[in-house]
């Protein structure tokens, strides 16, 4: 391929590589080695110079002064390609520096070989999608199949495909809250206006609708919903609802780390599969604040990042993933497997695995049932951040989700008090945690206390907290409450179909065979595989597992594991 004729003008102290105007979008590298500079440049255009506009910029600065600019003129950035050495300011203050002003472009850092490890910092600390070992020769091996993963994220992003979606609602509305939760779990970009604020008047009155029945959406062309149901509302903004096919190889039911590990080594493979999730794509793990113990990330990762990640890289490898999507029934027909979903339809495929995880009991006293949603939510639910800024914070539960919950609400609530039954942290949190709560000085832990009554109108207003040794009893003020007590796993859909534990998790290998004999109605002249249900070619991962480790990696490990098994079912 020729590179375009290079006709070369400048944004601020960058060198661009035309001289027309259009708003095209921008693949930016920066080197403060001239030569290198220019040889990134050369090789960008020569694949996509037809397509993006290549500038360059040999320092930081200048860089960071022409993606000022690029914004002024409204032209989007896609890639940022840096080097790591460069003086004054690294390539990973730059990322970090970029990223403020183009938060969607995809990033890459160029290194030597020596600074590798830099470069495995970097992608925790500014999210760094790749780094590129120098030289990249043959840039078809080396350069091209990262910068067209670069292209591809970029492009995937909702953002950049969906440009607004509008949700006006009341602040202490459970349906608005149903409704800011599923879009911001799913990671489709919104923006929130108060019913009662000017703004949120303006939109009802344009949409023609009253503030009666809560919330309005307004799509990004233009459509308007009224309390929609979760799955018009995933239909609306884009995310797939119904199968494409009748018939697949495997179909994952779950989209939290088990089910997104199991899907992306699927697709991976090769194999034709389904990943279908009632609500939105990360499980549990995709309200998790900061996940420390995951391996790879020293510093951390947000549980929305990287479940984030995991659901492009399924869908990368070719998974179909269906949002708002109930398994209800499991049957077999001969070696066929059959999923109902809740719509209706019914996919057929050779092999299942269950990845359903659990999800949190309710907390059960007076007054909580009526104010969910209203003051008083399940997990950490992040879009209630904002709300929570100045104001007294409680949390229910001794966990590590409830001591990570603790830290997250610090950084913004005046106050955060952490309600444990148990006589303290230590036989249910990890040390570390346990260590940065104490060091937190906002964060209270209040050991032997339940929450007795939670009590509101509109909302949460007061709790009435018991103390279990003296059973004195006090009433605080209170406008939010994050419960994170005990799991229980979404098994009810099975019951009578795979054998299950007291608790209903799910039984599988060796636990199915009891004094050598297989488990009722089992066809085959073999035990039960590891993982493997009381139904052949129907595996089971993740926290829905009976005596499974309750972790991500864990998780991840069993989809992995549960596909090699899938793969053997149907090659025997
Ligand atoms: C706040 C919090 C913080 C945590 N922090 C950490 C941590 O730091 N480190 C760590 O290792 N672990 C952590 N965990 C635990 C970790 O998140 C879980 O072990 C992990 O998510 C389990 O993954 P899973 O895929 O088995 O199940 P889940 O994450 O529970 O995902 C199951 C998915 O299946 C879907 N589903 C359920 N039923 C159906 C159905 N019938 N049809 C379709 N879809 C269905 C659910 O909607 C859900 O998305 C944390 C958990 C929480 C809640």
């Amino acid at each position: 391929m020729t590179a375009p004729p290079q006709q070369e003008t400048a944004v601020g102290t960058a060198t661009v590589d035309d001289d027309t105007d259009e708003a095209r979008v921008v693949l930016l590298t920066v080197d403060d080695d001239a030569s290198v500079s220019r040889a990134v440049a050369r090789d960008l255009r020569r694949r996509y110079g037809e397509t993006y506009r290549i500038v360059r910029s040999s320092s930081a600065a200048d860089a960071l002064d022409a993606l000022r600019e690029l914004k002024l003129r409204g032209w989007p950035v896609a890639v940022l390609l840096a080097d790591y050495r460069m003086p004054q300011m690294n390539g990973i203050e730059f990322l970090e520096e970029a990223m403020d002003l183009f938060p969607l472009a995809r990033r890459a850092l160029l290194t030597a070989y020596a600074d590798t490890n830099a470069a495995i910092d970097a992608i925790n600390v500014v999210d760094v999608d790749h780094y590129l070992l120098k030289p990249w020769d043959p840039p078809e091996e080396k350069l091209y199949p990262v910068v067209d993963a670069m292209l591809q994220a970029y492009a995937d992003e909702p953002e950049v495909t969906v440009h607004e979606t509008k949700v006006i609602g009341h602040r202490w509305s459970a349906p608005s809250f149903e409704t800011r939760d599923f879009l911001a779990r799913n990671a489709v970009p919104y923006r929130w206006f108060a019913s009662d604020e000017p703004d949120g008047e303006r939109l009802l009155r344009a949409a023609e609708v009253g503030a009666e029945t809560l919330p309005v959406v307004i799509t990004p062309t233009g459509g308007t919903l009224v309390a929609p149901s979760t799955t018009e509302l995933a239909g609306a903004v884009g995310l797939s609802t119904t199968p494409a096919m009748d018939f697949y190889d495997l179909v994952v039911v779950g989209a939290g780390p088990a089910g997104l590990g199991a899907a992306v080594y699927a697709a991976s493979e090769g194999l034709r599969t389904l990943l279908v999730e009632r609500q939105a794509t990360g499980g549990q793990a995709g309200q998790s604040s900061r996940i420390e113990n995951y391996l790879g990330f020293p510093d951390g990762v947000s549980g929305a990042q990287l479940t984030e990640r995991a659901r492009r890289q399924a869908i990368k490898f070719g998974a179909e993933l269906l949002t708002t999507s109930d398994a209800t029934a499991l049957a077999s027909s001969g070696w066929t497997r059959v999923v109902s979903l809740q719509d209706g339809h019914k996919v057929a495929a050779h092999s299942v695995i269950i990845a359903t995880g659990v999800s949190y009991r309710d907390l059960d006293a007076p007054g909580v049932a009526d104010l969910a949603g209203r003051g008083v939510y399940y997990g950490s639910a992040p879009t209630e951040v904002e709300d929570c800024a100045d104001r007294d914070v409680y949390i229910v539960g001794g966990a590590n989700s409830a001591g990570q919950a603790a830290v997250f609400f610090s950084r913004v609530a005046r106050s955060v008090t952490l309600l444990v039954r148990g006589d303290g942290l230590e036989r249910s949190m990890s040390h570390s945690l346990i260590e940065q709560i104490s060091g937190i000085a906002s964060i209270s832990v209040r050991p032997c206390t339940v929450v007795e009554e939670a009590h509101g109108i509109d909302h949460l207003e007061k709790l009435t907290l018991r103390q279990l040794s003296t059973g004195a009893v006090e009433h605080v003020h209170a406008t939010h409450l994050f419960v994170f007590i005990g799991a229980t796993p979404h098994t009810e859909w099975l019951s009578g179909v795979l054998e299950r534990d007291e608790r209903g998790f799910i039984l599988t290998g060796s636990d199915l065979t009891v004094d050598r004999r297989r488990p009722p109605g089992w066809p085959l002249e073999r035990d039960p595989w590891p993982l493997e249900s009381s139904v052949p070619g129907v595996f089971v991962t993740g926290d829905v597992r009976a005596s499974s480790i309750k972790r991500v990696a864990s998780a991840v490990g069993e989809g992995a594991m549960a596909v090699t098994l899938a793969h053997r079912y149907l090659a025997p």
